[in-house]
């Protein structure tokens, strides 16, 4: 008997992991199955069949015949294609939030809302599509009109991590469809029925409203697929969320083969808290930030920097909010819980030994340090550690887990020469009530990361932005604002209307 979240999306305890386009999901049992775990309690969901080469090849083959439909479709009819899926995505809104859940082991809540993304960027995505605007220009030749437009650029391959299991496809597929582009999705293997469940969802949505199969679905057991996906000349752009370790190959092949890459990597996300900040805003805000999906998003708070007038009361306030956490960790679609698990037993063991080094480098646990191995499932406390320079390996590094290194600074400058001095460079947040303290955090030389809050922790984000960070952190952008242009490619046209042919740097031909 499948899982009853799975029964209520109408998925089974054997799926395929291939979507083929017309309605077809393959039967091929060759390339192996995923096996998605429940975090909560350790035990396999379900058995997903991976892609067979074979598959890899109709789904690119029916990708590009699809693209030959698609591109010249009228990109506001487009946008009707993605506003039917939204809306399909909110009539199954709790369905597929619980499991969202289920799968990566965050709160029902944040489940909800990472379909509630989906449904927002849909939206987006469909007003977007009555504007993809380009310039124009006043040439500099008498008679002629200058002007660009954006193409869609082709097959896109979406690659994506398993801690947004749904939305981050949405955030790039919905933008690219409105653009013209086909998708195909290579979702993390620790969470392949969340995107089974949203594929079926939206191509339902899609084959009711009479349009095409624009997203495809592929599935990998090991990494020998994903490698021929990055390698892939058929597939002019690559958007990967994920690792900064894998993300850095994905870069590297792309660009060898002159693809184009969208990169969406790790983060060390900071927050300055100077000695005029409200800490009534402040403290809900590092915890949220540094507890929240059990610290498994990008832009989880991991380094906290505190003015040392103010060091010891801000400790003591969030080791008093770690308390409170800690009397509700549990089942994370129960709705009275506020941490659910880590992912995966390999994440608790990142998570002990990150514990250990940070105790050899001088740190002290102030709050949390432990695993929680009275139950089943991969649970642990949320960590805070004190004592600990920027510059220290553990400080430097990202460890997808719910570990805070809180840190004190004299001055501002030295809290931002300190919060910039990392590899990545996502998320960063002040809490001030000082105006030039603020206002020097978000200038030129204040933080150096893609994304600055005021008075707002780091975790999380509009989509109405545009999302993503420098450095290590990729430097890719998704989401709103004008990312959309990532899909898209950019052609100038000049038309000669005179009659005339001035040739350029006034050279004359006497023919
Ligand atoms: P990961 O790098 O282990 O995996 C990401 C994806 O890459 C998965 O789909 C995986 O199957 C695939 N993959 C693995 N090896 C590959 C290869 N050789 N070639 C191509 N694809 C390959 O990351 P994860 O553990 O799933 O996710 C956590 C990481 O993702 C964290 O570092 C987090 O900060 C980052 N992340 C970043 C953002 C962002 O927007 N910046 C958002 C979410 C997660």
């Amino acid at each position: 008997m499948p899982h009853p979240v799975l029964s209520a999306l109408d998925l089974s305890s054997t799926e395929s992991g291939t979507y083929l386009g017309n309605g077809e999901w393959s039967g091929d049992t060759s390339a192996g199955v995923l096996q998605p775990v429940n975090p909560t309690d350790g035990e396999v969901l379900a058995q997903v069949r991976a892609t067979s080469a074979a598959d890899y090849e109709t789904v690119i083959g029916r990708a590009q015949e699809a693209f030959k439909v698609w591109r010249t479709t009228p990109a506001p009819r487009r946008g009707e294609a993605v506003r039917l899926c939204a809306d399909a995505l909110r009539r199954n809104k709790d369905a597929l939030g619980s499991l969202v859940a289920l799968e990566m082991g965050k709160s029902k809540p944040e489940g909800d809302g990472e379909v509630q993304e989906m449904i927002d960027i849909g939206e987006f995505a469909v007003g977007l599509s009555r504007q993809l605007y380009g310039l124009t220009m006043h040439s500099e030749r008498p008679g002629h009109r200058m002007y660009e437009q954006w193409h869609p650029i082709g097959l896109v391959g979406i690659i994506s991590a398993f801690n947004f299991p749904v939305a981050v496809w949405a955030w790039n597929a919905f933008v690219a469809a409105a653009c013209g582009d086909i998708c195909i999705w290579k979702p993390s293997p620790k969470t392949p029925l969340s995107a089974i469940a949203s594929m079926k969802i939206c191509n339902q949505a899609l084959k009711e409203g009479g349009f095409p199969d624009i997203f495809f679905l592929i599935n990998d057991a090991g990494t020998d697929l994903a490698q021929t996906f990055v390698d892939d000349r058929r597939i002019p752009l690559i958007s990967f969320t994920g690792s900064t370790k894998v993300g850095r190959q994905v870069g590297e092949r792309v660009a060898k083969r002159m693809g184009r890459s969208l990169l969406e990597l790790g983060g060390n996300n900071a927050i300055i808290v100077d000695q005029t900040a409200d800490l009534k805003l402040a403290i809900p805000a590092i915890v949220f930030g540094a507890v929240g999906t059990c610290g498994q998003r990008c832009t989880s708070t991991r380094r906290l920097f505190v003015h040392a007038s103010i060091y010891d009361s801000v400790v003591e306030k969030l080791v008093a909010g770690y308390r409170q956490v800690e009397q509700r960790i549990g089942d994370p679609t129960d709705a009275a819980n506020l941490m659910g698990p880590l992912n995966s037993a390999d994440a608790v063991q990142a998570y002990l030994d990150t514990i250990e080094k940070a105790k050899a480098a001088g740190g002290t646990v102030a709050s949390g340090g432990r695993a929680l191995d009275d139950r089943k499932g991969h649970f642990v406390l949320p960590t805070l550690i004190t004592g600990l320079a920027n510059d220290a390996e553990v400080v430097q590094t990202e460890t997808f887990a719910p570990i805070l290194y809180v840190m004190k600074f004299a001055d501002l400058d030295e809290a931002l020469a300190m919060q910039n001095d990392v590899p990545q460079g996502l998320s960063s947040a002040i809490f001030t009530t000082d105006l030039r303290a603020s206002e020097r955090f978000l200038s030129a030389w204040g933080s150096d990361c893609g994304i600055a809050n005021v008075n707002i922790g780091t975790s999380g984000a509009e989509i109405g932005g545009a999302f993503g960070g420098e450095k290590e952190t990729g430097g890719g952008r998704e989401s709103g604002s004008d990312a959309w242009k990532a899909y898209m490619r950019r052609q100038t046209n000049t038309i000669n209307w005179s009659d005339a042919m001035p040739l350029a740097q006034g050279i004359k031909f006497d023919l």
